[in-house]
């Protein structure tokens, strides 16, 4: 398969086109029309010469990603549902928020980490993105706010979060480039404050954190206050424990100058004990760190139930007393199988 022409960072295209005969102007043009502009078929690019154009369409695909799927909820979430060439199939996500839209978007096709509550870990993994891949939801989703805009927003911005399909630190190359194209003001141009990875903290992916120099934002997710609470909804952890994923987490606050988030999906039973709120406020309290509590969005085949909102709000006091920073966060577009690899789930089964 051709590499996809959004795999290659900006920068490097005046030096390749020049290796292929061309003036180094040429690279420009063409990652203007990438990224500032979003051309997804060579035909656009009309300033290029045809021979150019030719020539480049023999080596690299325009575009990764074909929309399957757009499904728009009761509250404004847009839910797409992206074919890849290969066949495989991708979700992304925007989110109106009150001043902006948010693009939630994927980083793998499946993921690896089992955590119990996650419709994509039922399918295991099946491969990385490309970097390509990954900008392409962005430019698409962009594109689609363009055309039909949120009333309530003044203008088109949003934020990127990596809260979609995969675990970013197993594919962390490929995230690392489409970070430095979204953020290179030769590529999308976006503010590090607008992009947030997200991370269940594998432990073979700590040392990926610690080599992200990018001061972007940052959520590890734990669901576990203790190591063997947390093995039992999110066995990634392996023997690498909460305290490391924290410690992982306070180096990145640190050089970044940003807090993190500490994301824990409250599931009745299972991690909605005081018990683990009061560790929780411990490993926490004192520390760069907020903390966004996420009711579990319930998945149809399974048994597993969100947290009554009493309990909630019980686990939130636990924190706010303790001084930690501690959010209740609502999940949109629950009509549609907006969490995490619902549709794609659902679309497999009724095939
Ligand atoms: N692998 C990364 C990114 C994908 S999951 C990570 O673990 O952070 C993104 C977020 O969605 C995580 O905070 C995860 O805990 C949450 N999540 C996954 N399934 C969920 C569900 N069924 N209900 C509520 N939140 C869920």
């Amino acid at each position: 398969m051709n590499t996809l022409v959004r795999d290659i960072v900006p920068e490097s295209w005046p030096q390749l086109l020049a290796s292929r005969g061309e003036p180094p102007y040429r690279g420009r043009q063409l990652a203007h029309w990438l990224f500032a502009r979003g051309a997804l078929d060579w035909d656009a690019m009309h300033n290029l010469p045809r021979s150019l154009r030719a020539g480049l369409a023999a080596d690299f695909d325009p575009a990764g990603l074909s929309i399957e799927e757009r499904l728009v909820a009761a509250d404004g979430t847009r839910k797409f549902l992206f074919r890849l060439r290969d066949g495989h199939t991708i979700e992304s996500v925007i989110i109106p928020m009150e001043h902006h839209a948010t693009f939630c978007i994927s980083s793998q096709v499946g993921c690896a980490m089992a955590c119990r509550f996650c419709a994509t870990a039922r399918g295991g993994l099946a491969r990385g993105l490309s970097p390509g891949e990954i900008v392409e939801q962005v430019q698409r989703l962009a594109a689609d706010l363009t055309s039909a805009p949120f009333p309530q927003h003044g203008d088109r911005g949003y934020n990127v979060v990596f809260m979609g399909m995969g675990e970013p630190l197993d594919n962390f190359d490929a995230v690392r480039t489409g970070l430095a194209i979204m953020t290179s003001p030769l590529g999308l141009g976006l503010s590090t404050r607008r992009v947030q990875l997200s991370t269940s903290a594998p432990p073979q992916g700590l040392a990926n954190l610690d080599s992200l120099d990018l001061p972007v934002g940052l959520t590890i997710s734990i669901g576990g206050a203790d190591d063997a609470a947390r093995r039992k909804v999110m066995p990634v952890s392996g023997r690498a424990g909460v305290a490391d994923a924290l410690a992982a987490a306070e180096r990145f606050a640190r050089r970044s100058g940003r807090r993190v988030t500490i994301a824990w999906v409250l599931i009745a039973e299972r991690t909605d004990q005081l018990e683990q709120a009061r560790t929780l406020a411990r490993l926490v309290a004192n520390r760069p760190f907020k903390v966004n509590l996420i009711p579990l969005n319930e998945l149809d085949d399974d048994d597993l139930a969100a947290a009554a909102s009493e309990r909630i709000l019980a686990f939130q006091r636990v924190l706010v007393d303790a001084g930690v920073p501690a959010y209740i966060r609502v999940s949109g577009g629950r009509d549609i199988g907006a969490a995490c690899g619902q549709l794609r789930r659902r679309r497999a089964s009724s095939r």
